[in-house]
């Protein structure tokens, strides 16, 4: 699809235009502010501009979000889940569209931004499902004495989203927190900011009352201003670990609640018994998906033992995979550039480079920001290529004759977020799980994700904060406890706690 179909997309959306602006109260907004271009990766061309707002702009945001809230907290849960049931409906008929929109502001191929707006179901499909998964609990707990707890939401909230997700990682925030009373300021990536708006739209058409979610649009400012704001009671984080620091420590220094998941430089653990060809297409699967830039990729790879026909075979399904076709952009010059620095400075350094992919162009789409598959060997623990998160589709593979010098090199990684080992026999699968230090662990699978309702979050500088982003343990985040005691009986016994 080209800029100018997409532009086209984009007048059609009610609520969207070449300018993105702010959805706030319901309505689009241009708010006080300046603009900055959004550049498609696909080809670099312009896709639209978007909004950079105010502190003013946010305080609308916020005193909107506050409006809506007695109301909107007032429903049960069961009511509130009404308008995600529809929102579901409403993704599905309009997967074309939020796939384009995905497809053209990210850069990821078209089957993995539908594969995105799925999750995006499935995600609502869990905030639908809530109202079956929360039983409050009571209990006799002397005699006549009644205690029972309730989940209340926090009140405004906030989450702020990075650019490798557009409709996904907000979709990992919006229904649970407002399906659970909650009234939100979310602020997309500067650089994928349209998907936003096209889910505050379908969730406008689902019934969802004006003011309930708020889109507020802009930078690194407005992002502080969110921490600092005070009538902001929570605020979830998603992007780099140097961000996510930024993030926890101002908003829990203004002593709100915080979750800020940050980068990854996920390990995986290749034995000498691995399947040859699983592995290598799980391998190759996982670098290589979305350009590389999840936080979920496989980074490193930890060969133990005789590995030179597993190699072979991850460069051989490495190679298949080619830009334009099935690889995506990158979002950036500068994200090019900079994967390509890591390469030639690990070339430099004496790694070897054995699938190349630097330079890559694509036919007719000149403009593109593109890095082909890349797979290093040789590469030592002490570089950086080997330490730092690359956010390509780059393979590091580092060789080791001993299973616990495998574990020890994921578990000097600052990083925590995924790892995963390939091997046939159980009892050594268990024992590099268990010692890897990683919040989600696979065996035999390239993207050890947890699926609904288990919950997805990493460890150590992969996510700061208590609870985890989705899923039930996500609950905890955008609720807090009342604990009710009643006692109705006069003739109850008196005691040391009445
Ligand atoms: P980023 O940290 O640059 O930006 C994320 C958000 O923070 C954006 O909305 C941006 O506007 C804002 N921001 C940027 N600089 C800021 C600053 N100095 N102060 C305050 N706010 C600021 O991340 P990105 O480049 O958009 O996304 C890629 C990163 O996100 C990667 O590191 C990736 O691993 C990470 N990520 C992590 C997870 C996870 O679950 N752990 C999921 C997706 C992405």
């Amino acid at each position: 699809m080209s800029t100018v179909q997409l532009l086209n997309i984009m007048e059609n959306i009610a609520l969207t235009s070449p300018i993105t602006k702010n959805f706030i109260n319901g309505s689009l907004s241009n708010g006080q502010s300046q603009t900055m271009d959004v550049f498609s990766p696909v080809d670099g061309s312009v896709l639209s501009r978007v909004v950079l707002s105010t502190k003013s702009d946010l305080d609308d945001a916020v005193h909107s979000a506050q409006r809506a809230f007695p109301s909107w907290s007032s429903l049960t849960l069961k009511e509130r889940v009404q308008v995600f049931y529809r929102f579901r409906q409403l993704l599905e008929e309009n997967i074309e569209e939020l796939t384009d929109i995905v497809h053209m502001e990210n850069g990821k191929i078209q089957s993995e931004a539908r594969a995105e707006v799925l999750k995006g179901i499935e995600l609502t499909e869990f905030a639908c499902s809530l109202p079956q998964m929360i039983n409050d609990e009571i209990q006799e707990v002397s005699k006549g004495v009644e205690c029972r707890t309730t989940h209340v939401p926090v009140g405004v909230v906030a989450s702020v989203t990075p650019f490798n997700f557009p409709a996904m990682v907000p979709l990992w925030t919006i229904p649970n927190a407002i399906a659970l009373g909650n009234c939100m300021i979310v602020k997309p990536s500067e650089q994928t900011p349209i998907s936003a708006l096209k889910i505050a739209e379908l969730l406008k058409e689902a019934g969802l009352p004006d003011g309930v979610l708020n889109i507020i649009n802009g930078d690194k400012d407005i992002v502080e201003a969110i921490c600092d704001h005070p009538l902001i009671e929570a605020v979830s984080f998603v992007g780099s670990t140097r961000v996510a620091k930024i993030v926890y420590r101002r908003a829990t220094s203004q002593l709100k609640r915080c979750v800020a998941l940050g980068g990854a430089k996920n390990h995986l653990i290749v034995l000498p018994d691995a399947h040859v060809d699983m592995t290598a297409t799980n391998v190759a699967a996982s670098m290589s998906g979305c350009a590389g830039q999840r936080c979920m990729a496989a980074s490193a790879l930890v060969a133990v033992g005789k590995a030179d026909h597993i190699v072979e075979r991850i460069c051989e399904e490495a190679r298949k995979i080619r830009v334009g076709e099935n690889l995506g952009s990158v979002i950036s010059k500068e994200a090019r550039d900079r994967i390509e620095h890591y390469i030639t400075e690990a070339e430099q350094q004496g790694a070897r480079i054995l699938v190349d992919g630097r330079n890559a162009t694509v036919p007719g789409k000149e403009g593109g920001f593109y890095v082909g598959t890349t797979v290093i060997d040789y590469v030592r623990p002490d570089m950086k290529i080997a330490k730092e998160e690359v956010f390509g589709p780059v393979l590091s593979i580092m060789r080791t004759n001993e299973i616990d010098e495998a574990i020890q090199i994921e578990n000097d990684s600052e990083y925590g977020n995924a790892s995963s080992v390939f091997t046939q026999n159980g009892s050594m699968a268990n024992y590099v799980m268990e010692r890897v230090s990683a919040g989600m662990v696979g065996v035999n699978i390239g993207v050890p994700v947890p699926r609904e309702p288990f919950s997805f979050g990493g460890w150590n500088e992969s996510r700061f904060g208590v609870n985890d982003i989705t899923g039930k343990s996500s609950i905890h985040f955008w609720t807090k406890l009342k604990k009710r005691t009643t006692k109705w009986n006069p003739e109850a016994w008196t005691n040391w706690m009445s």
